[in-house]
């Protein structure tokens, strides 16, 4: 503040406390003062109005009215610069009431020099600014000085109340860009965020003239355009007067956003779909709105993207729910909330954990963990079943480094590979550089794939397995029982290890059919060298009946649930010292007679 002319206006219209001002500010030494003074309430009020000072000297006693009334009808008019209230003598209480309609300080004349009137004045314009930082922080978006959720929720608050006593229409515009998630891979995020700064200009330029996007007062009708994050922006349209007028506005943003970018040396293409919900037909509140307009937006990107859609209540409502879960699931991946838990894998002869299966979650934002049995198929269906895993293997070899730098440098991670993944071309070379990235040894990666994995497309299946297997992966049969391949069949593979499917393991001790099979497969993978797992071991008598017939090890809820990653490390650690659980049951169940 040093450098620059402190501009002050005092609405006094006393000439003697003018004087007194003038001088005391002439005084202070380091910060350049200039003064203005305004004598009635009346000019005081219309110089503040011009916003052309950096605080305000406003006397107590101004004629007729009191400064206390200038201050809130100055505040009220949208003025947000610091008021510092000057009060008499005699004038008690006047302080409390000045600072709670909102003035910076208050000073009592006769008691002022010119170190007090230099501090409060700095003070206030300080306090001002960081109060005007956390404002701006509370309710914009950083990145593209949009409004942010908050902001919008309340404005569309704002908008439905005046549509709903005018008896007017407004509609909500939900839009998300195509395919933005490439431009971050491809080009980076610093380059995704200059994308969205431009997207959000553009898309600003397309609002009625004067709807500034930054603008912070409660005007009647303005329209106003959010980030809420991602490359997801709504729009509140507040007075339309026809259902089309909001297809109008959509088309105008596409044209917008369908010229070039330039980013840097980059040039690119963007298109962007667009939801269209309607107060009052398809919502009389801010969540309907905009969960309408949401799904709206998510059928516009099914019908191809690039397009907008109005809401239709004939959307019916399983149809609708899939399409939600789908656009979910899509977000999902965008903000990262995927985890992954792990469960152990136990050597059945030395008790020791020897791997972990990596099992991923779905954690949603309102805390629900969705199991992989309810998203894993839609992913499937729809494709994102290959970022998704990208991002699975990725975090597992990470992980799996953690733990050997936490001191368990013998534990492996065990990876579920869906069928996609697996007849992707390059896959072999995919698994090779997640290696290299996460510098762990091929032989700490487990690969889990299914029976049918291996029984589609043959040939394809053969040469990554060899890839793999020559690259010193492990390869498991998962859920082994329930598909179509026999023992001899997987003889023609790098196969290291099959894992009895958890359906057999379930009654193993109470039907001897499931008990029989479960033999046959045992003695017969050992006859062809391979390892055998079993899985979903809930009971001593199990794992008893699963030692005796010398399987190799066991994963199952009897030693652990899957666990979240910081859980693992204690367990490992429990283990270690000889006080886990896994410990203490293997020794129980060691005079134990099987039960078949
Ligand atoms: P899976 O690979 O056969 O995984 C074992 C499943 O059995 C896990 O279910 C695990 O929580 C559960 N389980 C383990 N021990 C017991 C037990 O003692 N009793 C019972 N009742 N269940 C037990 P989860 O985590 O729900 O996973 C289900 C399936 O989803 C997995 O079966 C796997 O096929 C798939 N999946 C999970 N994570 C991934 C992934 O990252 N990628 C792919 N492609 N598939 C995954
Ligand atoms: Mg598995
Ligand atoms: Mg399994």
């Amino acid at each position: 503040m040093a450098n620059k002319t402190v501009k002050i206006l005092l609405i006094d219209d006393d000439d003697d406390d003018y004087i007194m001002t003038r001088d005391l500010l002439s005084e202070i030494e380091g910060t350049r003062y200039e003064l203005q003074r305004a004598m009635t309430y009346d000019k005081g009020l219309e110089l503040i109005d011009q916003k052309s000072h950096d605080v305000y000297l406003v006397d107590y006693r101004l004629g007729e009215r009191t400064g206390l009334e200038l201050l809130r009808e100055a505040i009220n008019n949208g003025c947000r610069a610091p008021i510092i209230m000057l009060t008499g003598q005699g004038d008690k209480e006047v302080d409390v009431q000045a600072m709670k309609a909102g003035s910076s300080d208050y000073l009592v004349k006769g008691q002022i020099n010119a170190p007090l009137l230099d501090r409060s004045i700095r003070y206030a314009i300080e306090r001002k600014r960081s109060e005007e930082d956390i404002y701006r922080m509370a309710y914009y978006d950083i990145l593209t000085g949009l409004p942010n959720r908050f902001l919008f929720n309340d404005r569309l608050k704002q908008a439905i109340a005046l549509a709903e006593r005018y008896n007017r229409l407004v509609a909500v515009l939900f839009l998300d860009l195509d395919n933005f998630k490439r431009v971050n891979d491809t080009f980076g995020h610093h380059m995704g965020d200059k994308l969205l700064k431009k997207v959000a200009e553009r898309i600003n330029l397309c609002m009625r003239k004067g709807d500034s996007l930054s603008r912070q007062s409660t005007d009647d009708s303005v329209d106003t355009v959010a980030r809420l994050g991602g490359d997801e922006f709504t729009i509140i349209l507040s007075e339309i007067h026809h259902l089309e007028d909001a297809a109008k506005v959509a088309q105008r943003i596409f044209n917008a956003l369908s010229l070039q970018f330039t980013l840097d040396t980059y040039e690119l293409f963007i298109s962007a779909s667009i939801g269209i919900a309607i107060y009052p037909h398809d919502g009389k509140d801010v969540s309907s709105l905009l969960k309408n307009a949401d799904a709206a937006m998510y059928h516009a990107k099914s019908e191809g993207k690039n397009n907008y859609q109005y809401y239709r209540q004939s959307m019916n409502a399983s149809a609708l729910e899939r399409l939600t879960l789908e656009n979910n699931l899509r977000k999902a991946l965008e903000r990262n909330e995927f985890v992954l838990h792990y469960q152990p894998q136990v050597d059945i002869r030395t008790g020791e954990i020897v791997g972990l299966e990596a099992l991923t979650r779905w954690q949603q934002a309102d805390g629900r963990i969705v199991p992989p049995g309810e998203f894993i198929p839609i992913a499937e269906e729809t494709g994102l079943i290959l970022p998704l895993s990208d991002w699975i293997l990725h975090t597992a070899c990470k992980q799996c480094k953690e733990w050997h730098a936490a001191g368990f440098p013998d534990i492996a991670v065990s990876v579920n590979i869906s069928g996609q993944q697996f007849q992707q071309k390059n896959f072999a070379k995919t698994v090779n550089r997640v290696l290299e990235d996460t510098g762990i040894k091929p032989g700490d990666l487990f690969l889990e794939i299914t029976e049918s994995t291996i029984m589609h497309n043959t040939d394809m299946v053969f040469t990554t397995l060899y890839e793999l297997s020559r690259l010193g992966l492990r390869l498991i049969i998962d859920d082994f029982g329930t598909g179509y391949s026999s023992l001899s069949y997987l003889k023609r593979f790098p196969i290291h290890a099959i894992k009895i499917d958890r359906s057999f393991v379930k009654e193993i001790n109470t039907s001897p059919d499931d008990a029989a099979i479960s033999k046959a497969i045992i003695s017969m993978a050992h006859s062809l060298k391979l390892k055998v797992v079993a899985e979903g071991v809930e009971t001593k008598h199990q794992l008893a009946f699963l030692r005796e017939q010398a399987c190799d090890e066991i994963q199952g809820f009897l030693f652990s649930r899957p666990l979240p990653f910081e859980e693992v490390l204690k367990l490992l650690s429990r283990e270690k010292k000889g006080s886990g659980i896994v410990f203490s049951i293997l020794n129980r169940i060691r005079d134990m007679a099987p039960r078949a």
